[in-house]
């Protein structure tokens, strides 16, 4: 037997694919086809990201493919720009789909001949009735539903009514095409479901030639059925309809046998992914767009710096089944450190300014010293970083009255400054208000390089930015956008906003590398987190925004008394 990739030790197992080897080794299929389809009325979301990684993972991993299909049969909603921004998140993410991606509204020609089909034997029938009328029609769990009073029209009738729908002669809502299946079946979604709506609204892709629109439920099946896909991956609220998916394949001349299988949906606390709730943070102006930093969106995590390699592990690990789970924000968090810890480099960057004079070291002179790119990785190298003889430090790094953990600077103590000299503070300068505006300080120039001859030792080692060498940047710490764990839980979601979600920084001062610094590639600024330079900079005016921090031990410590 051949060992496809999945057979690895590495290879997550899951049983779709598990059901995916069984249909490979019963011949059913000889290769999986699967597809994300997204519907193009918002951004992609790291919810999505789980179900992308999914169909793209299982058809590299089973030698398949994997199609991007655009589910765009609500022009209501649905916009160009989603479109393309769906398509650069997913390039992003690291995917691709080949020549180019499909629609739905490619096969609307298709989807109307095989509703005439339906209606021509029978099984689908122009209903007048309204859409609030159909609900009452519809029954409850425990109460079957009652037949439309047009529910027998002959198929002559349903005909001439569907293509006059079609040509445009009736106005929305007035009447929809519905499958004949039971009113009184077991499941809901089968007590003859809408295959057709009238909207007479501009679409992004077929401009006006359409003014009636296949549902979700009628486009999606037939779809997969068009494109091969042998494997139709959705999440579980989707699970009901499944028996509805097989009566259209089995009663429609569809060339192929798509199979719908099941997942739970990724959530996280503090997070929502409902893309209804996300527009309305849009919409509402609640966060600056859809790649705010603080959204779960691709985009979002794009800006924050988070790279795609942490959001595919993370998606990965979060496995596949059918049960409800909600994942812990740090979790993701984790992994978003755990890449970068990695991969990124390290900076100085002081985010609280401090002004630090060191009285011996000679006026008007300044040096370069060596510092390390990434102690994790050789091959990245070392940068020159100017020294001289006044510097920023983080005012927290300072203590007037230090308690003994404290290892930092303070009256008379002695620490390293990374990659430079150890200093000794001398004297902590007031202004009338009594707030420290300067530190006096002085070095010892046989320490340079971080270690003294004498082998003497300090404790502490902070980190600092020539005063004269400095770039003034913005900087934006986030927090998480809510509040509570789970937003929306006690009602509306904009109540559980987290006021302090964001909080911006002015006068940062960072060492002259970060001039070179890429939009969305995150560095280590050390000791403090990890950042991104922000696609809103201009020139010579850098805005940063924070990732994720680093774990502060400092901050636990505090906490404990
Ligand atoms: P809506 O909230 O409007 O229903 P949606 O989030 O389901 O939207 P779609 O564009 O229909 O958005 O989703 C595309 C695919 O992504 C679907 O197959 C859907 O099941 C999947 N998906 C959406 N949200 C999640 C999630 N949180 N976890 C896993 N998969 C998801
Ligand atoms: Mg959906």
């Amino acid at each position: 037997m051949s060992e496809t990739k999945s057979d690895s030790a590495a290879a997550p197992r899951d049983y779709i694919r598990e059901t995916i080897r069984d249909d490979i080794a019963s011949g059913r299929i000889k290769t999986p086809v699967t597809r994300f389809p997204p519907e193009p009325n918002g951004y992609l979301h790291i919810g999505h990201a789980k179900s992308i990684c999914l169909n793209f993972g299982i058809a590299e991993e089973f030698g398949g493919r994997c199609k991007l299909r655009f589910d765009d049969t609500n022009p209501a909603k649905e916009e160009r720009e989603f479109i393309d921004a769906i398509e650069d998140d997913l390039h992003w993410l690291g995917f691709d789909w080949g020549a180019k991606a499909c629609f739905a509204s490619d096969y609307f020609e298709q989807l109307y001949d095989w509703a005439r089909h339906l209606i021509s034997a029978a099984l689908a029938y122009v209903d007048d009735l309204s859409a609030e009328e159909i609900r009452e029609h519809r029954g409850t769990l425990t109460e079957p539903g009652r037949n439309s009073p047009h529910r027998d029209r002959t198929p002559e009738e349903n005909l001439d009514l569907f293509a006059r729908m079609s040509d445009g002669e009736f106005p929305d809502g007035a009447r929809v095409l519905r499958a004949k299946i039971d009113m009184a079946a077991g499941n809901i979604n089968l007590r003859d479901p809408v295959l057709y709506r009238i909207l007479h609204a501009d679409h992004p892709r077929t401009g006006d030639v359409w003014c009636i629109y296949p549902t979700y439920d009628f486009a999606h099946g037939q779809s997969d059925a068009i494109e091969g896909v042998t494997h139709s991956l959705c999440t579980l609220e989707f699970e009901d309809h499944r028996p509805l998916y097989d009566w259209l394949i089995e009663n429609l001349p569809v060339q192929a046998r798509p199979r719908q299988y099941e997942f739970s949906r990724l959530n996280l606390t503090h997070t929502v992914l409902s893309k209804r709730a996300l527009v309305g943070l849009v919409e509402g102006g609640h966060v600056s767009g859809w790649d705010d930093p603080r959204m779960p969106t691709l985009a979002g995590l794009r800006r924050r710096g988070v790279p795609p390699a942490a959001i595919r592990d993370f998606v990965g690990r979060s496995g596949i089944s059918k049960s409800h789970a909600v994942i812990e924000l740090a979790a993701f968090e984790a992994c978003i450190r755990e890449v970068l810890n990695i991969t990124a480099e390290r900076r100085m960057a002081v985010l609280r300014p401090l002004k630090l004079v060191i009285e011996n070291y000679p006026q008007g002179e300044s040096e370069e010293l060596d510092a390390v790119n990434n102690p994790g990785d050789e091959s990245v190298g070392t940068r020159k970083v100017p020294f001289g003889r006044e510097l920023w430090i983080e005012a927290g790094d300072f203590m007037e009255d230090p308690p003994k953990k404290f290892f930092r600077l303070g009256p008379g103590r002695e620490v390293r400054l990374r990659f430079a000299y150890f200093v000794t503070c001398r004297e902590a300068v007031k202004d009338a208000d009594g707030n420290i505006v300067e530190l006096r300080c002085s070095y010892d120039p046989q320490t340079r390089g971080g270690s003294a001859p004498d082998g003497r030792k300090v404790k502490g080692t902070i980190h600092w930015v020539s005063a004269a060498h400095a770039l003034d940047a913005e900087i934006r710490l986030y927090g998480s956008l809510f509040e509570t764990p789970d937003p929306g839980s006690n009602g509306d979601i904009i109540d559980d906003l987290n006021p302090n979600s964001v909080e911006v920084l002015s006068g940062c001062k960072l060492e002259p590398a970060l001039g070179e610094a890429k939009v969305g590639a995150a560095v280590q600024f050390e000791r403090t987190g990890y950042f991104a330079l922000d696609p809103g900079t201009t020139p010579g005016k850098p805005i940063f925004n924070r990732t994720v921090s680093l774990r502060d031990s400092w901050g636990k410590i505090k906490a404990k008394g």
